[in-house]
């Protein structure tokens, strides 16, 4: 095929994926996960990777600059590099990370996570389809998991016709056991449903953040806003918190806390810590606490995505500056604050700075103790993958 001049350029420079409209002509028809195979206006040979029919998003290269073949050895190569990075992760305390994550690891729209002896495979992309069993006999070479889930997007789930009879959930390896599955995180245990829960099952990615939670939390009243299945609570309870606060407007996501606060009760700080779930919306909840006058010395705010598209980008700022009005409302003179985004287009930097607007305005000056990134499970090689960001302050 051939591409728009600002497309070869970025293709030049390594950019992982063409879209429809940057495409000018093509030679024939392919099918989902046919090799697509780009030149530029010289004729030469610009880049080659996986053709996507059904989506915007029409190429996702595999390689660029110098030809070569897609096969099930490029993809091994891929899997054994990406699994060659989490090298500190193998055999560690913590059996639940990322193993491939998507565009940084050579892999675009494929991720892989593990949990103990699961594996969860996630497509972003039809054209990874015909490419899973070899994708999958690299990974299972690797490690010899007892089951394989596989998760969908949610623009693949909704166009069935395309699955080869595939489906979000549906279990490719083994099978699952009656009890939930657990795996460990820096020591701690928790209980995943990798069929049914958000993302894969769980939020890897916030791992190191959950880590800083820990050591912030002695001694402190916590409130985690948006806690899920409570993973900053339990690293907060193991820190030494006095007292732990869970929000969620989800009963379920509470109930599963309390259920790996159970399974962490041989923890003495946890078997310590005062736990308790309120279920509500955040925004209200916090709302109402302030008024009340109820105060914590630590408060985690890490919400769902508020924007997927540009377009949503002033409204999502919006939100992360009335959710840090809201935080520092119930936040002790002096606490830790730590607020999290997850929206890929709103940037480090103005996420940065509307919390320090919001906190100016709340007359509160926020005095930065860091900022962080994505874990070494969740590499960002590209722009476009980074997502997460976060700010440890102190209000
Ligand atoms: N911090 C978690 C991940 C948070 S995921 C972790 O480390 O695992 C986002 C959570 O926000 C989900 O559990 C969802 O139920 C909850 N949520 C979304 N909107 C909400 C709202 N308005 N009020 C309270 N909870 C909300």
């Amino acid at each position: 095929m051939r591409v728009t001049a600002s497309a070869e350029s970025r293709l030049r420079s390594g950019h992982p994926w063409l879209y429809a409209e940057q495409i000018r002509s093509i030679s024939h028809a392919g099918a989902a996960g046919d090799v697509a195979v780009v030149f530029d206006r010289k004729r030469a040979f610009l880049a080659a990777g996986l053709w996507e029919p059904h989506a915007p998003l029409r190429v996702r290269v595999l390689r660029a600059r110098e030809p070569g073949p897609i096969d099930a050895a490029l993809l091994d190569a891929r899997v054994g590099a990406a699994w060659a990075r989490r090298a500190p992760l193998h055999g560690s305390d913590t059996d639940a990370y990322r193993l491939v994550h998507g565009e940084s690891d050579g892999l675009p729209g494929f991720v892989a996570d593990r949990y103990a002896d699961t594996l969860v495979v996630g497509l972003f992309g039809h054209a990874w389809i015909p490419h899973l069993r070899a994708l999958l006999a690299s990974l299972l070479a690797r490690h010899p998991f007892a089951r394989v889930v596989l998760r969908l997007s949610r623009a693949l789930a909704a166009a069935p016709e395309h699955l080869h009879g595939l489906a979000d959930g549906a279990l490719l390896l083994g099978t699952l056991p009656e009890t939930p599955l657990t795996y460990r995180e820096r020591g701690l245990r928790f209980e995943v449903d990798p069929v049914h829960g958000q993302k894969t099952g769980a939020f890897l990615d916030q791992r190191d953040n959950r880590a800083r939670v820990e050591a912030l939390a002695a001694g402190r009243r916590v409130l985690n806003a948006f806690s899920y299945t409570g993973g900053f609570s339990l690293f907060a309870c193991r820190g030494g918190a006095q007292q732990v606060t869970s929000l969620d407007q989800s009963a379920p996501a509470l109930a599963a806390c309390e259920r790996n606060l159970a399974l962490n009760r041989d923890v003495p700080a946890v078997a310590a810590a005062r736990h308790e779930s309120v279920r509500g919306d955040a925004f209200a909840v916090m709302d109402a606490m302030a008024r009340s006058g109820r105060r914590f010395d630590l408060v985690i705010v890490d919400p769902p995505g508020f924007a997927h598209r540009r377009a949503q980008v002033p409204g999502a700022l919006a939100a992360y500056a009335r959710l840090t009005t809201l935080a520092l409302g119930v936040l002790a003179p002096e606490g830790r604050l730590v607020l999290a985004s997850c929206s890929a287009p709103v940037t480090p930097e103005a996420f940065r700075e509307v919390v320090v607007e919001a906190a100016r305005r709340a007359g509160r000056a926020l005095r930065k103790l860091e900022e962080t990134g994505h874990a070494l499970d969740h590499p960002t090689d590209f722009a476009e993958s980074r997502y997460l960001k976060a700010v440890f302050a102190i209000g």
